[in-house]
């Protein structure tokens, strides 16, 4: 993939690094399914996907040794929020091509006892781990979430043993996670990965919770202007583009994640000295604008979740011109849906200065496959 587009360009210092063009997901797309595989398919031993939520999977590609180093780092991680030892650990990730599977074996390689247990209902989970004394575990968080309301209105979150949470690999506010932390009584950490560069193990909150330490000793990191892609300052909204340093079968230069993020000091008072990330505010490809005003649908789920008569799980469908209805889902015990309807408009308006529609459907009524679509657009343009 990179032979041609790299013909006759030196590097010699770190500042070079601008020089080299950015590799984009639609070069890894073209390049399927072995173009983007730098070693001989004899020295891969594993090959998992991004879990596409938009279109085509990505392949991602590991050595003996990428592997080994992925693990370093999932251990890393997990050792830095704290689980390890004595931890009774459950992955409710897909156990397939996804790549949140690390997490079983780096939970085993962290000294705690793992469980791969995979997908299964949000009832099954807790009653997993109420009967194994599960003290921490790892989820996206649209599963999470959905753990969280069953646990709170069944009365299981009680018995629950519950301690430390890793979720990752969507978008999510601090709104789910204080809905998370108090129905589940878990400390929840966000961390970030991104399948194409390797999976989970390239940031991860530290018990600050300000922002998410870079492992940088394996990626190199800079925020860029979407539009321009000039690098933006400390503190300033932009898009994140990764060089990995260390993969052997699929080394990507420049990669640009679609994920906005703000570079933050990295003096930590945690005494981490590494780059550090905001959380992700949303992707490019998710933000929406309508009637001018641009839409992360991060803003949505803020709202959503803080409202204890929704489960935190909706959907914005885009129609017409430009028509926005925001579907979320009302918990089964609520008799004036019309007052809630009215307040979550009300709230929306407040924080985005857009009038919409509001939907409401009965709890679970939002179905996504695998990672949650948050975006339904359906607009003639
Ligand atoms: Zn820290």
């Amino acid at each position: 993939m990179y032979s041609n587009r790299l013909k006759g360009m030196s590097v010699s210092s770190i500042d070079d690094l601008s020089k080299l063009p950015f590799t984009t997901r639609w070069d890894l797309l073209s390049a399927y399914p072995y173009g983007a595989l730098a070693v001989s398919l004899s020295d891969v031993c594993l090959m998992l996907s991004s879990s596409g939520t938009t279109g085509s999977p990505i392949l991602t590609f590991y050595t003996e040794a990428d592997y080994k180093l992925w693990m370093e780092r999932l251990v890393r991680n997990l050792k830095l929020v704290g689980i390890g030892k004595g931890d009774v650990f459950t992955n409710t990730s897909n156990q397939g091509m996804f790549t949140g599977r690390g997490y079983s074996e780096a939970a085993s390689l962290a000294g705690a006892a793992s469980i791969p247990v995979g997908p299964a209902s949000p009832e099954k989970h807790l009653k997993l781990m109420v009967e194994l004394g599960v003290t921490s575990f790892h989820a996206i968080p649209s599963f999470a979430l959905k753990m969280a309301n069953v646990a709170r209105d069944s009365g299981l979150a009680d018995k629950l043993r519950l301690r430390k949470a890793v979720i990752g690999a969507e978008t999510w506010s601090e709104s789910t996670r204080r809905r998370i932390e108090e129905s589940l009584n878990v400390d929840a950490y966000d961390n970030y990965g991104v399948a194409e560069l390797g999976g989970p193990g390239i940031a991860i909150e530290c018990s600050e919770k300000e922002g998410m330490h870079v492992w940088a000793d394996h990626y190199l990191i800079e925020v860029v202007d979407p539009e321009t892609g000039e690098r933006v300052s400390e503190g300033e909204e932009g898009e994140l583009v990764v060089t990995t340093l260390t993969r052997e079968a699929m080394p990507l230069i420049r990669y640009r994640t679609g994920d906005i993020v703000k570079l933050l000091p990295s003096d930590c008072s945690c005494g981490l000295e590494t780059p550090k990330i905001s959380r992700v505010k949303g992707r490019i490809d998710e933000m929406v604008k309508v009637r001018g005003i641009s839409l992360y649908p991060k803003i949505i789920e803020e709202v959503a979740s803080s409202m204890p008569e929704l489960t935190g799980e909706f959907q914005i469908v885009l129609s017409g011109i430009d028509d926005i209805t925001v579907k979320v889902e009302v918990k089964k015990w609520v008799k004036d849906v019309d007052r809630v309807v009215s307040e979550l408009k009300r709230r929306i308006k407040e924080l985005t200065l857009l009038s919409v529609a509001v939907e409401p459907v009965e709890e679970g009524g939002i179905v996504h496959q695998g990672k949650a679509k948050r975006v339904v657009d359906l607009r003639q343009l």
